[in-house]
């Protein structure tokens, strides 16, 4: 918003937004990172500068700021208000840099860490933070900034006179039809170049239904609904970002674009209809993509589908099931060979360490991510992560009920690999949960990339 005082005119920076640093930068050497738009926050951004507030991004992900370089920046534009998002895993990070930051400036939090923990954790945690917003904050931040009082806000928590956190009601969820194209003129990142395409990034839907034990991305774990765009929403933007950005790939960001193999198809024949030529990535669960035939996936290829993502977690039959996954060991081959054979790469997600498993466990989950890469060749790519109990999870929940306290689920480990394809960091646990420590976890999760080799 610009205020005028006097002859002249002056700038006040209503809002900087922080896409949060995923690790620690100013610890570890800065290694060439995948670039992601934060979309979510694009979303905030653009719903404030339509209400008439001045607002900007600061990338401090892609940028690898440390949590210093960040605050300094912060101080210097001095915003009326600095927003974060926060995930369970740098929560710590993100607090460190609010204490940093001049106390004049107001400090909001969202993001997934604040969604699935209880108001209780913030009462020594984070702060600095005055706000913290759970769940869609598109229009909150306008509230936030309209300065309405805290306590008529819905869907947040926020400190009282007393320093004590309180919760409002829920917020009800936005129709996400209503809410604007984001404006991708706040990154200068975008559109970003992947295979010597120009590529950005959309988001569908929020949320997803299925009910994976160590998920909190499941609206079961986070108290949310899943919701999609129509399909007339989501032609605009696509057709907005040909136009506007000359856009020749897109990759959807959300955990279920689809829910399901007709949905998919629908959105095919969108494709179709409207003369779309475009490269996509997206995630499709396993759940689902077991159910494709040959011919549907030949005909995603065919309509420019690049890379499709999915979670496999583990080389035990029991332990899929489980944690939610159902697909039998000839059906994970099966739709690896496909995809290879049609050209279409994919990213397998597995998941060691999970609570009670035993080495030989592990060992049969990295087994089967070799035996799908000896399968799928260079169209398939394995990702093996070590567990970690997240907020709102069932299996957080287990843990709590088995007697371990919060702080010692989020002391989470950030550990140095020596070979990934892009960042060389990753997020783990300091504490064991599984019948071997953490550093063996860790070792065979190293030992994992470096045998295979890859390099992006
Ligand atoms: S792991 Fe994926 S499919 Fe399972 S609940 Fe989470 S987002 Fe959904």
């Amino acid at each position: 918003m610009t205020r005028v005082c006097g002859p002249g005119a002056f700038k006040i920076v209503d809002l900087v937004l922080v896409n949060s640093p995923i690790h620690d930068y100013s610890r570890y050497p800065r290694y060439e990172s995948s670039y992601s738009t934060p979309v979510g926050l694009l979303y905030v951004a653009t719903s404030a500068r339509n209400a008439g507030f001045d607002a900007s991004i600061l990338d401090a992900e892609h940028r690898q700021l440390a949590p210093a370089e960040i605050a300094a920046e912060i101080n210097s534009m001095s915003p009326r208000v600095a927003g974060f998002n926060t995930f369970s895993i740098n929560f710590a990070i993100v607090e460190r840099i609010t204490e940093l930051i001049d106390p004049h400036i107001r400090i909001v939090i969202g993001g997934p860490h604040v969604s699935n923990m209880p108001a209780g954790h913030f009462g020594a945690r984070l702060r600095r933070a005055q706000i913290m917003v759970r769940g869609d904050g598109e229009s909150t931040i306008v509230d936030i900034l309209r300065e309405r009082h805290p306590s008529t806000i819905p869907g947040i928590y926020f400190r009282d006179a007393l320093g004590m956190t309180v919760a409002t009601a829920p917020a009800a969820d936005i129709s996400l039809d209503e809410l604007p194209i984001p404006d991708r003129t706040m990154l200068p990142t975008e559109p970003y170049w992947r295979d010597g395409r120009r590529w950005m990034d959309i988001s569908i839907s929020r949320g997803c239904v299925f009910t994976c034990k160590f998920c909190a991305g499941s609206c079961r774990s986070n108290g949310t609904t899943y919701r999609r765009r129509s399909a007339e929403s989501v032609v605009a933007e696509i057709h907005h970002l040909i136009s506007n950005h000359q856009v020749q790939g897109i990759q959807i960001v959300d955990d279920l674009p689809f829910n399901g193999r007709a949905q998919l198809l629908d959105f095919l024949d969108l494709l179709e209809k409207e003369r779309i030529s475009l490269s996509w990535e997206l995630n499709f669960p396993l759940q689902f993509l077991r159910k494709l035939s040959a011919v549907d996936i030949a005909r995603m290829k065919a309509l420019g589908v690049s890379r499709v993502s999915f979670g496999i977690e583990s080389g035990s039959l029991q332990t899929r099931r489980v944690m939610g996954k159902f697909a039998k060991e000839e059906e994970l081959f099966q739709v690896v060979r496909t995809l290879a054979e049609c050209e279409i790469s994919a990213k397998g997600y597995f998941v060691i360490g999970f609570p009670g498993e035993s080495q030989l466990d592990m060992e049969l989950t990295i087994d089967l991510a070799r035996r799908l890469h000896a399968v799928g060749g260079s169209f398939f790519r394995p990702r093996i992560f070590m567990f970690k109990p997240m907020p709102g999870s069932a299996l957080w929940q287990s843990l709590l009920a088995a007697g371990h306290s919060m702080d010692e689920l989020l002391d989470y480990a950030d550990f140095e690999l020596e070979r990934t394809y892009y960042n060389k960091h990753a997020w783990g646990t300091n504490r064991k949960y599984a019948l071997v420590p953490p550093n063996v976890i860790q070792e065979m999760i190293n030992d994992f990339y470096t045998s295979i080799g890859e390099q992006d």
